[in-house]
């Protein structure tokens, strides 16, 4: 591993002055990921700038009764937090769905936005990845990967996004807050993942060394019939090989308000749009929930290995839906 120093922050300009100031300093916040890919040499920081005793944690109701989620909150602590399960159902059990116990106590709300591919190819130095050494090619193409994007791919990357916070953050229209020695900002998460396009090596729109200081949770979004189901190769601490969150609202048989995110399906959380335009005003039955995703899966370009997952994610929609309209 190669050495790095380590730093913590007293506030948070300090800590973007660090950053900017070392021209490879990354923040830390639980470092279960960061500290993992410093191990296989995928990632090599100079200086790590340790956020989490900067006053960022915790759960909050602003004036507009939005949520907003501190950056340094854990996983474990957003969770748990009574109005994000009251209001916001998907999130939590994203979250409880994620990893385990243990991780969740140290990882950051921050962090997991900005975890890492868990592609095999992106973690294995002797493999060709674009994400990791952009123009070397993509080792998954041809290899392995019956874990990898069905929706949004290009011929660069087909790596998916591992968060299932992200899934459930996205279906409530979440908003990104970041500050920069600028001054502040904010990307609605729909705009924070970038198409993988030829640079897949850019993950984010998040403006070079900025430190995202919270996750506000429109009130407007909030569902309290919200689901999340996760599908994984083993029953706990396993990656979702497909997941949803989704959240319907049912008038007179007729679905009134019907959103949906997918996990495990793409670069990053995949909201399914063109399923929620064709439910919107039918009738809230199966079989429509089938022909929805039916419709938004048509754009699915599957790889030799992972052609099942189109299956999944169809049969894993029809089937959260009809759980919720129930
Ligand atoms: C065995 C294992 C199983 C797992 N299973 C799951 C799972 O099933 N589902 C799931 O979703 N996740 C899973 N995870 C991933 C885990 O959730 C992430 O590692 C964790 O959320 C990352 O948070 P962290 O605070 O430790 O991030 P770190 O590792 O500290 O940082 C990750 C990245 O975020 C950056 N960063 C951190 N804080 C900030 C900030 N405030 N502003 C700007 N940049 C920042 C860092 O520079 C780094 O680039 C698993 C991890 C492990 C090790």
């Amino acid at each position: 591993m190669k050495e790095f120093a380590y730093s913590r922050a007293n506030g948070v300009r300090e800590a973007l002055v660090m950053v900017a100031e070392q021209e490879n300093g990354r923040f830390l916040g639980g470092g279960t990921n960061l500290v993992d890919l410093m191990k296989r040499g995928v990632e090599a920081p100079d200086l790590l700038v340790d956020v989490r005793s900067l006053p960022l944690a915790g759960v909050r109701e602003d004036d507009d009764g939005d949520v907003v989620i501190g950056a340094t909150t854990t996983n474990s602590d957003a969770a748990a937090h009574p109005e994000v399960r009251r209001r916001y159902p998907a999130l939590s059990q994203a979250v409880l769905a994620g990893a385990s116990g243990q991780l969740r106590n140290v990882a950051t709300v921050a962090g997991n936005l900005l975890q890492r591919t868990r592609c095999a190819f992106f973690a294995d130095l002797s493999t060709a990845c674009n994400k990791r050494v952009p123009g070397s090619g993509c080792a998954a193409l041809a290899g392995v990967h019956h874990n990898h994007a069905i929706l949004g791919t290009s011929p660069s990357c087909v790596a998916t996004n591992p968060s299932d916070m992200a899934v459930s953050l996205m279906l409530f229209d979440a908003v990104v807050h970041y500050e920069t020695l600028d001054g502040e900002g904010e990307i609605p998460l729909s705009r924070f993942y970038r198409p993988v396009g030829d640079t897949p090596h850019v993950e984010t729109a998040l403006p070079a060394g900025a430190l995202i200081t919270s996750v506000r949770l429109p009130r407007a979004t909030a569902g309290e019939r919200s689901r999340y189901r996760k599908v994984r190769e083993r029953a706990s601490y396993a990656f979702a090989t497909v997941s949803v969150a989704a959240d319907l609202e049912v008038r007179a048989g007729r679905v009134h308000e019907v959103r949906i995110a997918l996990g495990g399906v793409a670069s990053h959380p995949w909201r399914a749009r063109i399923a929620e335009e064709e439910l919107r005003g039918g009738p809230a039955v199966p079989e429509r929930f089938r022909a929805a995703a039916e419709a938004e899966l048509a754009a699915a370009r599957a790889l030799p290995h992972n052609g099942y997952k189109v299956t999944l994610a169809r049969n894993l929609i029809q089937s959260v839906l009809t759980e919720i309209a129930g």
